[in-house]
C-alpha cells in the first residue's frame, strides 16, 4: 500500500483500481490503471505502463481543471521549437523546453519540482497556473531559464 490520501477527502486513502470500475460502461477502458477514494470515487491516473499515481485523486471539478491547465501549458512546450534554428532536434527542444516550463511554473507558485505537476493540483492551484500560463509565451520564460542560469553559475 502506498500512502495517497484523497485531495478532497484527506482523511481516506486511495486504492488501487482499473478502469472498470472508474468507467463500468466503458469495456474498452478496462485496461485502465488508477487510484481511487471508496469514499467520495475521485480519481487519478497512472504513469504510463506502470501502477505509479500520477499526483492525488481528485473529484470531476479539479480534474477538469487539471485539464484546462494542460489546455495552455502544453502547446507552450510542444511548439517551442519554432523558436529555434531549424537544425534543432524538434524532440530534443521539445523536453528541454518542457522542463523549463515546469521549472517555471514552480519557481512563480513557489513549489518544489515535486509538487508542481497538475496531477498534484488542487483547484485553487489549477485557477493559479492557467492565469499565469495563459499570460505568457515560451520566449519570456526561455530568457527566464537563461537569466536563472547566469545567476546561479
Ligand atoms: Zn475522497
Amino acid at each position: 500500500m502506498i500512502d495517497l490520501p484523497c485531495l478532497e477527502c484527506p482523511n481516506e486513502q486511495a486504492e488501487f483500481v482499473t478502469g472498470a470500475v472508474i468507467y463500468p460502461h466503458r469495456p474498452e477502458l478496462a485496461d485502465k490503471k488508477a487510484w481511487r477514494c471508496s469514499a467520495c470515487g475521485a480519481y487519478v491516473g497512472c504513469h504510463p505502463g506502470t501502477v505509479e499515481p500520477l499526483g492525488r485523486p481528485a473529484g470531476p471539478k479539479t480534474r477538469e481543471a487539471r485539464q484546462y491547465v494542460h489546455q495552455v501549458f502544453d502547446p507552450l512546450w510542444r511548439e517551442a521549437w519554432r523558436g529555434y534554428p531549424a537544425a534543432a532536434k524538434r524532440r530534443h527542444v521539445q523536453s528541454l523546453a518542457r522542463t523549463r516550463c515546469y521549472a517555471w511554473l514552480a519557481d512563480q507558485m513557489s513549489l518544489t519540482a515535486d509538487e508542481c505537476h497538475t496531477g498534484m493540483f488542487t483547484i485553487e492551484q489549477c485557477r493559479q497556473a492557467y492565469r499565469l500560463l495563459k499570460n505568457t509565451t515560451y520566449a519570456d520564460i526561455r530568457e527566464w531559464a537563461k537569466a536563472r542560469k547566469k545567476e546561479t553559475t
